[in-house]
């Protein structure tokens, strides 16, 4: 189960570092996760239970989430959601607790009402993680760890449907992934991972935190990615990698003319959860002096599947390298393998692939064909095995990484009285890659500037489209469908006619 992740780490090595508290060694954190077990237990808190966090970056997520998924099944949040989000994904997981610091997050708070109960970690002058709350959930609970089977953690993931579908990783999936990730960059306990990706999401939880805590190594937790202090932070915790979104990467590469101090500690730089261009990879490469290695991940598989592999393995710019210990396929549409070169929905297969969506059996009869899970995305293989992702078959908004599903965003614009009807889609950015734009009908009075607004009430900024083509109707297909990459292609070629 998950605390073995904790077997390889030397007892009196650093196994967090974050800024401002005092470094926290294996021991110390193995005792912390012990303590907080048992507190959990205490509040009613036991197998079968959702534990909901909602915490920026820091050793207390860290610490809450392998107690949390060590006592029933951690739901991580996105701290940033509104009250209406809020409310849906806790309703949705069915949470029993909802773990926050003990200051702010007052939409979280006011989301969770009566039902559930709201424990606040914080850390003590000690730097370690302590847990409060006014009340419980329940009598107390036994300590009952968990089997490789049961379910550690539940994330969603955005749908073609307006609803995210839950996706259920057991402690198995999420293990397997940790020694996948490790074993792809030869991590060490001498490698320290600087992690400025949001731990509510499996790019920064199993990539840059539980395979370099598989690994025996240290992770470098600030509260969230800051460009101004990131080489800093590089040097003063001697990091040797990190890994993050290609807009974390473009960032970095704007603000440095020369190689930043500290970037010769790094072995490697990874990228993932959003396309990488060729370019952008050249120009890192050569700036920064450091190997960059661009990998594939998925919230169902646990995160990675492919990557390309260090010096002196070969890197080849637009592929996203090949399968970590993931069988990959590529399946056309009745299912069966097509030969290399050839472009089809990309599949997988391995220890790290999750179950099933929970409660959905519509979309995994979709989704598995033959043991295959269909990953909803396109590309091709070579004869080496490398992959090139080209397209999506799932429909989804990219945007610098994180996913949103258009659909949420048109049930959002529709329920303003002055919209008749709202198409949302993708439009290509340079720093997020894409961003949301929507193409709305109107049957009353409404400006580009008032839809946003309506957007932001119960949408988070991320989702929330940054243009509105206001237009006399949506453009169709000549059967009378509603194609959101026929709308975005109409837009885009009325604009520049
Ligand atoms: P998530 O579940 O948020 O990790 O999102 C998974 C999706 O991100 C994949 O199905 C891909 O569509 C996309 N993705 C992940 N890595 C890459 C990559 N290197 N290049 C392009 N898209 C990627």
């Amino acid at each position: 189960m998950i605390l073995d992740l904790l077997d390889n780490g030397s007892s009196t090595h650093t196994a967090i570092s974050a800024a401002g508290g005092p470094p926290v060694t294996y021991a110390g954190l193995r005792a912390q996760v012990e303590a907080l077990v048992t507190e959990l237990n205490r509040l009613g808190l036991g197998r079968g239970d959702r534990i909901a966090m909602a915490l920026p970056n820091g050793p207390e997520v860290i610490a809450s989430f392998l107690a949390a998924s060590s006592v029933g099944t951690a739901a991580p949040l996105n701290p940033a959601y509104t009250r209406d989000e809020f409310k849906f994904y806790l309703e949705d997981t069915g949470a029993r607790a909802l773990i926050v610091p003990p200051a702010g997050l007052a939409e979280a708070r006011a989301a969770a009402g009566d039902n559930v109960l709201i424990v606040e970690a914080g850390l003590d002058a000690g730097g370690q993680v302590r847990l409060s709350s006014k009340g419980t959930a329940g009598a107390t609970r036994s300590r009952d760890y968990p089997k490789a089977g049961d379910v550690a953690l539940i994330l969603h993931t955005s749908g073609t449907t307006s609803r995210p579908k839950r996706v259920p990783l057991s402690h198995a999936n999420l293990l397997t992934s940790a020694r996948n990730v490790a074993a792809t960059y030869q991590l060490t306990p001498e490698d320290v991972s600087l992690c400025v990706m949001p731990l509510f999401h499996v790019h920064g939880l199993v990539a840059s935190t539980l395979a370099t805590l598989f690994a025996g190594g240290t992770v470098v937790v600030p509260p969230k990615f800051n460009p101004l202090s990131f080489w800093p932070t590089v040097r003063d915790y001697r990091a040797t990698w990190y890994s993050a979104v290609p807009t974390i990467h473009q960032v970095l590469l704007s603000r440095a003319k020369t190689r930043p101090a500290g970037a010769e500690q790094l072995r490697f730089i990874r990228s993932c959860s959003a396309a990488l261009s060729p370019q952008t990879m050249a120009d890192l490469e050569e700036r920064f002096g450091i190997p960059l290695l661009e990998a594939y991940g998925m919230t169902e598989a646990a995160h990675q599947m492919a990557s390309n592999p260090l010096p002196p393995g070969v890197r080849k710019a637009g592929s996203v390298g090949r399968g970590t210990a993931v069988e990959i396929a590529i399946l056309n549409e009745r299912g069966d393998e097509m030969p290399p070169g050839a472009t089809g929905e990309v599949s997988i297969k391995g220890a790290n692939v999750f179950g099933g969506y929970e409660g959905n059996s519509e979309a995994n009869a979709e989704s598995f064909s033959h043991g295959w899970f269909r990953t909803g995305d396109q590309g091709h293989l070579d004869s080496q095995g490398y992959l090139t992702l080209v397209g999506r078959i799932k429909e989804l908004i990219n945007r610098g990484g994180e996913k949103i599903s258009p659909r949420e965003i048109d049930d959002t614009l529709a329920t303003h009285p002055a919209v008749a009807e709202a198409v949302c889609f993708g439009i290509p950015d340079r720093v997020y890659g894409e961003q949301v734009a929507a193409a709305v009908v109107l049957d009353g009075e409404a400006s580009e500037k008032d839809l946003i607004a309506h957007c932001r009430s119960s949408l988070s900024d991320f989702k929330c489209p940054t243009t509105i083509y206001i237009v006399e109707s949506i453009p169709r297909t000549a059967t009378g469908k509603i194609q959101r990459r026929n709308v975005a292609a109409a837009i885009a070629e009325g604009r520049s006619a």
